[in-house]
């Protein structure tokens, strides 16, 4: 079998990437959300480079590209392109990813709300309680949910007096500021006081049946970080993630977390802004956080999210991926993928579907075609048994959503 085409196609706003073969066989795989129309160019930018190859032989294909990424957001093309990959060698043996990464140790994956939240009216210890209550009754029956707090939670922007530093975050529609300007400084007393108040605010709401996790840099100190990380103790905080370091942060910086995460009960957390197995070599074997959380739209794909995973696992460290803006295909691909981890997995963060069409498109998730709260039960996330990524596009459905550019995306 042999690539004859890449193709990258943005429906919308989700970037989607197509493989074709000579033996009609073809694979879908997703680049990370909001990353810019550009992201056609800079999957095509690979075509050349993988035309002719055996896709079936994925390692050996991926070699030729997987050097020629970065860090996020430039990761993102190369893992869509393996992703497609191991749809196409799934289909092409007719068994599910997960067979060709070793095969399930689960059935169901836990997955924490993620992309499901609701939004707080303003950043005060009565809102989290609100937002922290309402996500509780979910019908998904979330075990774990994550809250934003901190730099992470805008209070850098919202929070008047927070910290000893000039509010310059521009605000994107449905983006974080730090993609453009990354606010970062030292809290002021008061500051630190809130960001506490509002996760035992939370707590209080969620007492010890689901577990909290708390989204809130980068752009925390090192002291600031250590300070709550000590000052939630009481409360058993799931995972503090990417406080000094994190997101769209261009290195991994062991050495900083080495200053929080020995001295703590807290657990530290971080690693989604991450390209590659190599780069979270130091993290791991120093042992300088307590779970890491690569995206496997930016670190390399899912099979380099199984070997973190396992190296992981041998230096005691948890795993807890990040996942939000994937999409559908993006979170088929991390349910074939959650399945084989060791069980250092905790769980990972849910992607939905946006505009709400896309659950039309694909099909074969699990839960009730048409009923998308039914993918997710009690927490969990069913691990389908069909070829590939275990889902289908339904083109002719798809094709209605093309932009003109795209137009050909399907032949
Ligand atoms: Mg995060």
């Amino acid at each position: 079998m042999k690539i004859t085409d890449l193709r990258c196609a943005i429906i919308g706003g989700q970037p989607v990437i197509r493989i074709k073969t000579d033996e009609g066989v073809d694979g879908y795989g997703s680049a990370a959300r909001l990353r810019s129309a550009h992201i056609r160019w800079h999957v095509e930018y690979y075509r050349d480079l993988i035309l002719g190859s055996d896709p079936t032989d994925v390692e050996r294909t991926m070699l030729k590209i997987r050097r020629l990424g970065a860090f996020k957001p430039w990761g993102s093309s190369v893992s869509g392109i393996e992703v497609a990959l191991w749809d196409l060698a799934g289909k092409a043996a007719n068994v599910p990813v997960y067979k060709l990464l070793g095969g399930k140790v689960r059935d169901r994956v836990r997955v924490y709300n993620g992309a499901i939240r609701t939004p707080l009216s303003a950043k005060n210890p009565e809102d989290y309680a609100e937002s922290s209550a309402r996500m509780k009754d979910l019908p998904q029956g979330f075990t774990i949910i994550k809250q934003a707090i901190s730099f992470h939670g805008k209070m850098d922007a919202e929070v008047p007096d927070y910290y000893y530093g000039d509010n310059q975050g521009v605000s994107i529609p449905g983006m974080h500021p730090s993609p453009s300007y990354p606010n970062r400084g030292l809290l002021t007393e008061k500051g630190f006081n809130h960001t506490v108040n509002c996760v035992v605010a939370m707590k209080e709401v969620l007492g010890d049946e689901i577990g909290l996790a708390l989204d809130c840099g980068p752009g925390m100190t090192v002291t600031d970080t250590l300070k709550l990380a000590r000052a939630l103790e009481p409360y058993n905080i799931m995972w503090l993630e990417d406080t000094v370091r994190g997101d769209f942060s261009p290195s991994v910086d062991p050495d900083l977390f080495l200053q929080i995460t020995p001295h703590t009960t807290t657990p530290i957390h971080t690693g989604e802004q991450i390209y590659l197995r190599e780069n979270f070599k130091n993290l791991i074997e120093q042992k300088a956080v307590n779970i890491i959380g690569p995206d496997p739209l930016d670190v390399g794909g899912i099979a380099e999210m199984k070997w973190i995973a396992q190296y992981a696992d041998l230096h005691g460290i948890l795993f807890a991926p990040h996942g939000i803006g994937v999409g559908l295909i993006g979170l088929a691909a991390q349910i074939q993928a959650a399945a084989t981890y060791p069980d250092n997995f905790i769980a990972f963060e849910y992607s939905t579907g946006r505009p709400d069409w896309w659950y039309d498109i694909v099909q074969g998730l699990p839960g009730l075609q048409g009923q998308p709260e039914t993918i997710v039960r009690d927490g969990f996330v069913d691990v389908p048994d069909r070829p590939g990524l275990g889902i289908t596009l339904d083109v002719e459905i798809a094709q209605q959503y093309l932009e003109s550019e795209d137009k050909d995306f399907f032949e």
